[in-house]
């Protein structure tokens, strides 16, 4: 369904694939109390498709991601994603951060929904407050996103009120409904009870499959190996070796990435 397509309902959805990478990542470098997280971080991935990000806790995936979406902000690197460009170690200007920010959306490990509104309020207050969209038509998408995920009749409900895995896909709806180019999930499932785990993985199948482009930190090597279209393995702040899964997976070439693999099975 295209965003332009009037006949569609109202629900947002990926723009068509291109050949031309949709994110670019050169260099990026991140150090907390002058300790280095980030050394050296390259990435690349072309629209609609699925970049999972695994390594050891501490290797630097969640940095990597929160940089992206201008949470926090890298001391050095260059990041392209869509239209934008920020040079972070050029001294960016707010508009530029905010620029990277609107672009993408983030899904948490902890979900992160705001506990003393309701589904739709969570889900609407971005796209009202901050994207300052009309509110017949965000009340409408977001309406349409959680009758997709199966949550229809669950709009005044407030979080604690829902499993996990509900409360997850709500976070997933709320980050649809920003409309972004690209979706960040930071170990979407780790928080899940293991029962809740598969709702999740599923929506985040069905997202690939409609297209949406995705970097994705997970332990789940099976959805790794079944869902993304590539896999980077991060060690010690660096991407230690990056290829599609059935290499990364499969046939590890980096004795670090080996040794993980190992300890996962
Ligand atoms: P991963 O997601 O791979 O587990 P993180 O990106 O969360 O790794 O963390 C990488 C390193 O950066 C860890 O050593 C972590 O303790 C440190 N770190 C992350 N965020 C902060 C912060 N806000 N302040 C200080 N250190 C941090």
């Amino acid at each position: 369904m295209s965003r332009t397509d009037r006949t569609a309902p109202a629900a947002p959805s990926p723009r068509p694939h291109g050949a031309q990478p949709l994110l670019r990542v050169r260099g990026l470098q991140k150090a907390f109390d002058g300790t280095p997280v980030l050394r050296s971080v390259d990435l690349e991935l072309r629209s609609g498709q699925v970049l999972a990000l695994i390594g050891p806790s501490g290797s630097g995936k969640t940095t990597v991601l929160r940089c992206l979406n201008a949470l926090e902000r890298a001391d050095g690197g260059v990041v392209d994603l869509d239209d934008v460009r920020v040079d972070l170690g050029a001294d960016p200007t707010r508009a530029q951060l905010d620029a990277l920010r609107d672009r993408s959306a983030m899904v948490f490990q902890h979900f992160h929904l705001f506990p003393h509104r309701t589904v739709l309020q969570n889900v609407t207050e971005g796209p009202l407050v901050v994207q300052r969209r009309p509110a017949a038509e965000v009340r409408a998408e977001a309406l349409e996103l959680l009758r997709r995920v199966g949550l229809d009749g669950r709009a005044d409900a407030y979080p604690h009120e829902m499993s996990g895995g509900q409360q997850q896909r709500v976070a997933i709806v709320r980050a649809l409904a920003l409309r972004p180019q690209l979706l960040l999930f930071d170990e979407p499932t780790s928080a899940l009870d293991p029962e809740l785990v598969g709702d999740v993985l599923a929506l985040m199948s069905e997202l690939a499959r409609e297209g949406w482009t995705m970097v994705v930190v997970t332990h789940e090597l099976t959805f790794a190996r079944d869902v993304a279209d590539q896999v980077a393995f991060m060690d010690g702040g660096l991407v230690v070796e990056h290829g599609v899964p059935a290499d990364v997976l499969g046939r590890p070439r980096q004795p670090r990435t080996q040794q993980f693999l190992r300890r996962l099975l």
